[in-house]
């Protein structure tokens, strides 16, 4: 079978555009995304549209772009953002609007019409630059909740479309929830447009089908467990949850190597013998950083031997610092870690250490390598790969993975891992004290169960399962059960 040339759309390119002394050019982003759609754009050509993260007006791009196509195997094309763009479009719309809603916090929206007539604008310029791109094939995989209505509009401009997916990376929100936002509809409507739109976990599925029903009475679905076949009159379309994974291999093969392992012993000399606890998450409200902080302080109240045998690493990834709801998340943050350490801290001992930036890839790997437990305890995500990241880099297999119920990785993760409501502070710190006083039995032989269902639906099974179904035409599928 002759595999069609590929589009990928997202809000950010897989790359970062900039000027230096030499002129322009372009530097490679890591990340997952990045890493699972370059082999399959590779194999198959294509082109992937997204913003370069500057402004790309005035200069001539043309070679540095060519040359990047030369050495990946596919083409970009670099969407320009105004500052104006930026503000409503990207702080406003898709994260005061669509992320703390998406995530339960509807309190945190900002429901303004100008933001949602500029998300529109620029999701129209998605479009069009797509529409107008000699790239651009016929198979089309838009992500994310940035540019939810580029399907739509690419329908509406007539482009000769075969295959149009959609991936939502963070959850999709049940229906009462769904209900507050004043453009629920039109969101809903605008999902319908595609061939394909996948979620994360069979219950944001089956949050999207609940609004579906809501929203348009006269559609009809066929629902199964972990898809849908959803009939809107003049087509059909396919609704699917396919969890996200982490480059596995690539996680495990970096863990084994010397300068990691080197780098975990000079983090464990650092901290001093005790049993680290890791936190790694951006800043944001959804990661229930304040929540985990208060269960380590009940933990330390309550059973007094786990004082001056662990330590809490929190690495806090700065985020959307122009969103006003994350600047006063980092003071309250910095409080609590003061109050706790002040509580609890001895003469060669302190419970929390708190660190605020970025690591490298090899930092990173010490980091998952070394900690005797990682804290994943978010108040609601999509997925989250730092869950699977770890235990990708625990290749020591004497690590516990305490999760969040609430992360979408709970539904694959439910037999390794300790789950815990972040909400419920007695239980986590009760769940904390389980993990660290685990025997090493125990711990071998739930993180080898981990490691097997996180190496089998890796990033690569994911990309590939999602785009083969959108590739299958519809009539010759059943709903999965
Ligand atoms: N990460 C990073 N820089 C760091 C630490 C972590 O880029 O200094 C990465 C981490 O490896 C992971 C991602 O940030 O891939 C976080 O993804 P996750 O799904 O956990 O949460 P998100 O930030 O997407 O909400």
């Amino acid at each position: 079978v002759d595999a069609q040339p590929l589009t990928v759309v997202s809000n950010r390119l897989p790359v970062e555009l900039h000027r230096n002394r030499e002129g322009l050019a372009v530097r490679p982003s890591s990340g997952g995304l990045v890493g699972a759609m370059s082999p399959i754009l590779r194999d198959r050509g294509g082109t992937w549209v997204g913003w370069p993260g500057c402004s790309v007006d005035g200069d001539d791009w043309t070679a540095p772009l060519e040359a990047f196509a030369q050495q990946s195997g596919y083409s970009l094309e670099p969407v320009n953002l105004s500052q104006a763009d930026i503000d409503a479009y990207y702080a406003g719309f898709a994260n005061s609007v669509l992320w703390p809603l998406f995530h339960g916090f509807s309190r945190l929206c900002e429901f303004r019409p100008e933001f949602w007539k500029r998300y529109l604008d620029v999701n129209r310029r998605f479009a069009l630059r797509l529409a107008r791109s000699k790239e651009v094939g016929s198979h089309v995989w838009i992500h994310d909740y940035h540019l939810i209505h580029v399907g739509k509009m690419l329908r509406t401009a007539k482009m000769d479309l075969e295959r149009l997916g959609f991936f939502l990376h963070i959850p999709f929100p049940a229906v009462d929830l769904c209900r507050r936002m004043p453009w629920m509809h039109q969101i809903v409507d605008a999902l319908l447009a595609y061939d394909l739109v996948g979620f994360q976990t069979p219950q944001d599925l089956h949050n999207f089908l609940g609004c579906v029903a809501h929203c348009m009475p006269h559609c009809e679905i066929e629902r199964g467990r972990t898809s849908a076949v959803l009939d809107v009159g003049h087509r059909r379309l396919r609704a699917e949850a396919f969890p996200i994974g982490t480059d596995f291999d690539d996680f495990s093969e970096r863990a084994s190597r010397p300068e990691v392992a080197a780098r975990a012993e000079a983090l464990q000399r650092e901290l001093g013998p005790y049993d680290i606890l890791l936190g790694v998450d951006r800043l944001d409200y959804t990661k229930g950083l304040i929540h985990r902080l208060e269960a380590l302080e009940v933990a330390l109240e309550r059973y007094p031997s786990l004082r001056e045998r662990v330590v809490l690493y929190q690495l806090v990834v700065p985020s959307r610092e122009k969103v006003g709801a994350y600047a006063s998340l980092k003071d309250e943050l910095e409080r609590t870690v003061g109050r706790i350490c002040g509580r609890f801290s001895t003469r060669k001992w302190s419970p929390i250490r708190y660190r605020y930036g970025r690591v490298d890839r090899v930092e990173l790997g010490a980091m998952y390598r070394q900690a005797r437990a990682a804290l994943v305890t978010p108040l609601r995500d999509g997925m989250n790969l730092v869950a699977k990241e770890y235990v990708a880099s625990q290749v020591d297999a004497n690590g516990v993975l305490v999760l969040s119920e609430f992360a979408g990785a709970a539904g694959q993760l439910a037999d390794g891992a300790l789950l815990t409501n972040p909400y419920d502070t007695e239980a986590t710190a009760e769940t904390i004290r389980r993990a660290v006083e685990m025997g090493a039995d125990e711990r071998a032989s739930r993180m080898a169960m981990l490691r097997e269902v996180v190496r089998e639906t890796d990033v690569y099974w994911w990309a590939e399962r999602f785009v083969d179904r959108m590739e299958q035409p519809l009539d010759k599928r059943s709903v999965a059960e």
